[in-house]
């Protein structure tokens, strides 16, 4: 006798996270980076069953608000009919028989929480799939999803699995993905990524855009969501994802990529085009690279120099790289670019860009630990290596150092000083080289409390926002549980901004912003009305800054800037620059941009 097992039919799921990288992938999920989640019986002592109930209903409490969020950004983005399926999965998590079985399995049988939760909605799922009667069957499709949020809210482990066996038009679905790992896969390989955790500032976001893989992070419980098999479609420009999508669902995507593919196609009738406002202001616009090899492209996509090259990538292998093999890589980055401007930012390793030979990985906030600046002044060996390695490449092209996360005049004060001393060192084997203009990162607040004292040592300023606003907010850019508060347009971040571009403008020196804020459409805006001289971005967003840029008068968004300072916080800010210029933006479609918070654009289908 031969039994035929069908496969049951997996379920549409529709998350809402962060637009990471905008652009539009479906694939099936071919490598799985996921949590692996152990399930097994343990019979408890009495004295833990309290415990163990209790944590239950912690799990059942986070599941149901996340799963009433979700329903509140599904209602918003897709509308109300989308959203009923959150309706179910309510009604069954708030279902007293339900709760009271799993809570009777752990004080009468002494089961583990989790063992608990398994075996009764296993059983129940089994049940329901017998069932002759179609609605039945979906509520064990329902059951299947709330089965996953239910284990993955009590699970408290979970270590990443990063070892990934890729193919081609693979869709990476991962608790997380660190910086090292994404660009230690193929390109051609990975067509989208979707995240539980993680931010639009986390560098697996920022890195994501300069490869230009479409990818939604802070999507929270992705990973425990999808099984092998399952089909998946990214919206990396709504901040969306649906699992198993229906033809509906096929169709909107495939409308929406034909827009976007023609969209970028007609940018690049921009690059020659000079980033000029309609009065006449220039704003010098640069790029931001992680990898040398991005260097090829940045004068195409019309930037006029290299704003910010992260130099730490640099280090995301095994062993430290030497001396001559940084000398070769900053030496190609400059001969690509001469005559344009080259800013190499010194090594910015820790947070969340952990370099395996040198940071420290079991730091409690690493944001603000070992990181950074901070390493370099500690690690004099390293740091040397690097400041000569840079100074061996400057006669390669225009070079410009800059320092990252200086909070005060001593670390800036201690850098150059290093700086000089390989220099000196190098000119007494009879080495010379060109002048090399010395930046800072604003990026610190007590240095922006510091700012004056710190324009009168420095050739020039690069703001920071990514880290400006996390540290001035106290808002972790990585913590997707608070990326609704990382508010680039707070006032107290636009004040900030304001005081250093005067501070720069008293020394007669120029101030970049390099933050992700510089490439999004509302903050390109009010940055030019705030006077600050060059915008660096990622490579392809630099010609829709352009059509920006060169749709506005300077003297009217140098208005507006006066007004937005004075207002009373980010929700004002955004709104007042709303009711301005939504329709400008809207009708130069604008639409691979990530849009400013509560900007409230392209949100609309999948
Ligand atoms: C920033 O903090 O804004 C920045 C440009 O540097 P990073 O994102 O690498 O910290
Ligand atoms: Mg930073």
């Amino acid at each position: 006798m031969t039994t035929s097992t069908k496969k049951p039919i997996r379920p549409r799921t529709v998350l809402v996270g962060v637009a990471a990288s905008p652009g539009y992938a479906m694939g099936p999920i071919q490598a799985i980076a996921n949590r692996s989640i152990t399930i097994s019986e343990e019979k408890l002592p009495r004295e833990r069953l309290a415990h163990e109930e209790q944590l239950f209903l912690k799990a059942l409490n986070n599941t149901i608000r996340e799963i009433t969020s979700l329903k509140v950004a599904t209602v918003e983005r897709l509308g109300i009919n989308e959203a009923r399926i959150f309706d179910a999965h309510l009604m069954i998590l708030k279902d007293p028989t339900l709760v009271n079985s799993i809570l009777d399995r752990v004080k009468k049988e002494s089961m583990n929480a989790r063992w608990a939760v398994h075996s009764k909605i296993k059983e129940l799922i089994a049940e329901f799939e017998k069932s002759k009667s179609e609605l039945m069957r979906e509520r064990a499709m329902d059951l299947r999803d709330l089965y996953n949020r239910l284990l993955a809210a009590l699970d408290d482990s979970g270590p990443v699995i990063e070892n990934l066996t890729m193919t081609s038009g693979t869709v990476i679905v991962a608790h997380e993905l660190s910086p090292s790992t994404l660009i230690s896969l193929k390109k051609e390989e990975v067509i989208g990524f979707a995240t539980d955790s993680g931010g639009r500032t986390s560098h697996i976001s920022i890195l994501a855009r300069s490869m230009q893989i479409p990818a939604v992070s802070g999507l929270r419980n992705v990973s425990v969501l999808i099984e092998p098999g399952d089909t998946i479609l990214i919206n990396g420009t709504g901040g969306m994802v649906i699992i198993n999508p229906n033809d509906e669902d096929i169709r909107h995507y495939e409308e929406k990529l034909a827009v976007f593919i023609k969209q970028k196609q007609e940018l690049f009738t921009m690059r020659q085009l000079e980033p000029m406002t309609r009065d006449g202001k220039y704003v010098t616009l640069h790029a931001n690279i992680e990898l040398p090899l991005e260097a090829d492209n940045v004068l195409d996509f019309g930037a006029s120099g290299i704003g910010l090259y992260r130099s730490e990538f640099l280090f995301f292998r095994k062993g430290t790289p030497t001396c001559e093999e940084q000398a070769e890589a900053y030496g190609y980055i400059l001969r690509t670019l001469k005559p344009y401007p080259v800013i190499i930012r010194t090594l910015d390793a820790g947070g969340d860009k952990l370099v395996s030979d040198i940071s420290a990985t079991d730091e409690a906030n690493p944001f603000m630990g070992w990181r950074s600046i901070r390493v370099c002044l500690d690690r004099k060996d390293l740091f040397k290596e690097q400041l000569k390695a840079l100074l061996l490449a400057s006669k390669e092209g225009n070079l410009r150092i800059m320092f990252p996360m200086i909070s005060g005049l001593n670390e800036l004060r201690a850098a150059k000083a290093l700086f000089q001393e390989c220099r000196h060192e190098l000119t007494e084997q009879g080495l010379e080289f060109p002048e090399i203009k010395i930046g800072a990162m604003i990026e610190v607040p007590a240095a922006v409390m510091m700012v004056d004292a710190i324009a009168k040592e420095v050739d020039f300023f690069s703001i920071g926002t990514n880290d400006l606003i996390q540290f001035t907010l106290a808002v972790d850019r990585t913590n997707e549980l608070i990326a609704n508060m990382f508010e680039p347009h707070h006032p107290a971040i636009l004040n900030m901004i304001d005081r250093i571009v005067t501070a720069a403008h008293r020394e007669g020196i120029i101030v970049s912003v390099c933050g992700e804020m510089s490439s999004d459409p509302l903050s390109t805006l009010v940055l030019v009305g705030l006077d600050v001289d060059e915008l660096s971005m990622t490579p392809w967003s630099i010609m829709e800054c352009k059509k920006i840029i060169r749709s506005i008068n300077y003297e009217d968004v140098r208005a507006t800037a006066k007004a937005v300072l004075k207002l009373d916080d980010a929700q004002s800010v955004n709104r007042y620059l709303r009711q301005k210029y939504l329709q400008t933006i809207t009708d130069l479609g604008i639409s691979s941009f990530i849009t400013s918070q509560d900007f409230g654009s392209d949100l609309g289908d999948p």
